[in-house]
């Protein structure tokens, strides 16, 4: 297998780009911070579904961290990465360098609400501005027909998705549903923070999402009741050692509170096991 072109340089990148699209290729870009996983990799295959020329970009983007996260611990291992990419035959990987990204002097930001709102950014209002800038910023560098997303990071889809279509920045945008370890927990980097004793407890988070799912589905729909059965979940993941931030019921589109209408309903949660901070969220279709 031939292995893809390192760009690291923004002129690189561009000059790639330009090639791939003088050949009439179908450009596809892929964000990640690294550190990649069969969550990763699934959504590099559903971009080779997608378009003839693959660009994953790796960077571990500092505007999404606040100062007490995990910015300088967060997993970095390219090499490895580089390897699992060239494995599945893709063309080529951004590795953009921060001073280039964020020269001194930079200055500009951008700023996004709607589906940002609340949630994540509850415990975490720097982070979308964040991803909203550093996405924006790969989306202008690339300039890809396609973008791929993953539903494990479910509001950043939606913020993407907002982003994209406020900015009027002309890419499609898909998403890949969340790959799973074989108990049920969402692939992530950060899992590699769990020890081996809190990795074997944190499969209770997706077991109570599931256990949530069902028991909404006997529901006849009123408000008090879906509460009550979310306050029984986070009972039972505090009872296994987890803090919950939040466990919530939201319009599968705009992550507003849904109204008695709303039909496409995604149940999203995020919750500390000692350390760790982990996020998942599964898809509810209510009743009529
Ligand atoms: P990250 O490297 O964590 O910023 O993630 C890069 C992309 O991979 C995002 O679009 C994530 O939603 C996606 N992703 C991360 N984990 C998974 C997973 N378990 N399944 C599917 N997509 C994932």
């Amino acid at each position: 297998m031939t292995p893809p072109r390192c760009h690291t340089s923004l002129s690189d990148i561009r000059d790639a780009v330009a090639a791939a699209r003088g050949q009439g290729r179908r450009i596809a870009l892929v964000p990640t911070m690294g550190a990649l996983h069969e969550g990763h990799l699934s959504l590099v295959r559903k971009a080779q579904d997608n378009a003839d020329h693959v660009i994953v970009s790796i960077f571990v983007n500092p505007t999404q961290f606040a100062p007490t996260e995990d910015f300088a611990s967060y997993p970095r291992d390219a090499e490895a990465d580089i390897r699992a990419l060239a494995s599945l035959g893709v063309e080529s990987v951004f590795l953009p360098v921060q001073e280039e990204m964020y020269p001194s002097g930079f200055a500009t930001g951008v700023t996004i609400g709607g589906p940002a709102t609340g949630l994540e950014s509850d415990s975490r209002p720097h982070f979308f501005n964040g991803v909203a800038l550093v996405v924006t910023k790969l989306l202008l560098a690339c300039q890809p027909d396609i973008a791929v997303f993953g539903e494990k990071d479910y509001q950043q889809l939606c913020v993407i998705r907002q982003l994209v279509r406020d900015l009027n920045i002309p890419v499609t945008i898909l998403a890949a549903p969340t790959v799973r370890e074989a108990d049920g927990l969402a692939m992530s980097s950060r899992n590699r923070y769990l020890d081996e004793d809190a990795r074997r407890r944190a499969a209770l988070l997706p077991e109570v999402l599931r256990d949530t799912l069902r028991a909404l589905s006997d529901c006849t729909g009123a408000d008090r009741q879906e509460e009550a059965l979310l306050r029984k979940s986070i009972a039972r993941l505090t009872d296994g050692g987890f803090r919950v931030e939040y466990l919530s019921l939201r319009d599968a589109e705009t992550l507003a509170p849904p109204t008695d209408d709303s039909r496409h309903l995604r149940l999203l949660v995020a919750a500390w096991l000692e350390k760790t901070r982990l996020i998942d969220n599964m898809a509810f279709e209510r009743r009529a």
